[in-house]
């Protein structure tokens, strides 16, 4: 049966069989690790592989990893490169100097961080602005006309949530591209090209792959011939930034479990957040699953499944108390990052800590653990 007669395949299948994704040579039912970094030519000196030529700008487990990620994004292309940052970096490089750009204010802080530098470096104008609030953003783009729009949604870590399909509208509204970091919603809960954004950017090192052992980043396009999409591809190549075989190879196989990891950790991070809205040590839950959440209404609509991993909660008492939590938990790792099978805790304030973030902020990844455990463990850290 030809690929385009099939039924539209479902998240869940396309990523339990990799795309389709199979060892040709051995008729293996996943593929195997090409490592070879040059590809031979024949007898009039033609390539003898497609476009295989030198590992730099592509490699058969690099191209097998995005045909996966672009279906899970309903994109028409994916980039993979050696980490989020990396992707982050190709696209703000394909930008003219003179250009201006509007970034959403509080979100990742090593984005924020490096774009500021990069944008100060190379002449580029930069705006910050709080785009969960559509008439911030709107006035925003009227007032600066910027070339490129950058919002983080959910955002971390406040989990402030930006109606996509509105931005995009907003944004081509004068002419700017919108570009997503959709880091913590992962494709399996939101697909922002399908809501009107014209790149979507990932940290495959996240929910992505999802077993903390791969770093890796994507940008998606449904717009290939694009001149930044081209520009980004060229840079990619001649940059050398692009994903190595293995981790490309690791990537794939994470991916063949992610709509259940998702929803997994979905489903415990909304028993959660429900669990520590009702505590009393707990100031703040942020969660856009709960229904008092100010983004819940438009996370509900542009989200499937479940809210993400990532949740975050205000400790009564500061610095101190909030610190004593994560130091009394046992099930949640006290490390940086987030998506994986694993629950991480991390106190945010002691790696940011003049940008406003409350000095009892506590960030969580919630992992697949029986979700009894996980709240059992922060009921006893929270003192109950
Ligand atoms: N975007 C978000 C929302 C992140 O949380 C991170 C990393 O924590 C990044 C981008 C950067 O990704 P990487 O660490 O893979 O470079």
């Amino acid at each position: 049966m030809d690929e385009t007669d099939r039924p539209r395949l479902h998240p869940a299948t396309i990523a339990a069989h990799a795309g389709g994704a199979t060892d040709l040579a051995t008729a293996g039912v996943v593929p195997a690790v090409h490592v070879a970094t040059t590809f031979g030519r024949d007898e009039e000196y033609r390539k003898m592989q497609g476009d295989n030529m030198y590992l730099r700008y592509h490699n058969e487990n690099t191209r097998i990893a995005e045909q996966v990620l672009s279906k899970l994004e309903g994109a028409r292309e994916t980039l993979l490169f050696p980490s989020g940052m990396a992707a982050t970096a190709a696209l703000f490089r394909a930008l003219e100097t003179g250009t201006r750009v509007l970034v959403q204010s509080q979100i990742y802080w090593g984005t924020t961080q490096w774009i500021r530098k990069f944008c100060e470096r190379r002449g580029i104008g930069l705006e910050e602005v709080e785009a969960s609030d559509p008439a911030a953003l709107e006035a925003a783009c009227k007032e600066h006309r910027p070339a490129l729009v950058w919002v983080e949604t959910p955002s971390n870590p406040w989990l402030r949530i930006t109606d996509v399909a509105r931005a995009a509208e907003i944004c081509h509204g004068v002419g700017a591209l919108l570009v997503v970091d959709s880091t913590a919603a992962s494709p399996v809960l939101s697909q922002p090209l399908s809501l009107g954004a014209d790149i979507v950017m990932h940290s495959a090192t996240k929910g992505i792959n999802g077993h903390s052992d791969v770093l890796a980043g994507a940008l998606s396009t449904n717009d290939p011939q694009d001149q930044i999409w081209q520009e980004i591809v060229e840079d990619r190549g001649s940059a050398g930034a692009v994903l190595g075989p293995f981790e490309a190879w690791l990537l794939t196989r994470g991916m063949r479990t992610l709509p259940l990891r998702i929803r997994e950790m979905s489903r415990n991070a909304q028993a959660l957040a429900e669990f520590l809205a009702d505590h009393p040590q707990v100031e703040q839950v942020f969660y856009p699953g709960l229904p008092d959440h100010p983004g819940h209404e438009v996370a509900a609509r542009q989200m499937a499944e479940g809210f993400g991993c990532l949740l975050s909660l205000v400790v009564r008492g500061g610095v101190e108390a909030a610190l004593n939590v994560a130091g009394r938990l046992q099930l949640f790792h006290r490390a940086t990052s987030l998506g994986g099978v694993e629950s991480l805790v991390e106190h945010r304030h002691t790696i940011e800590p003049h940008t406003g973030i409350p000095e009892g902020l506590l960030r969580l990844s919630v992992g697949i653990e029986d979700a009894g455990d996980l709240i059992a463990d922060l009921g006893q850290a929270l003192g109950q």
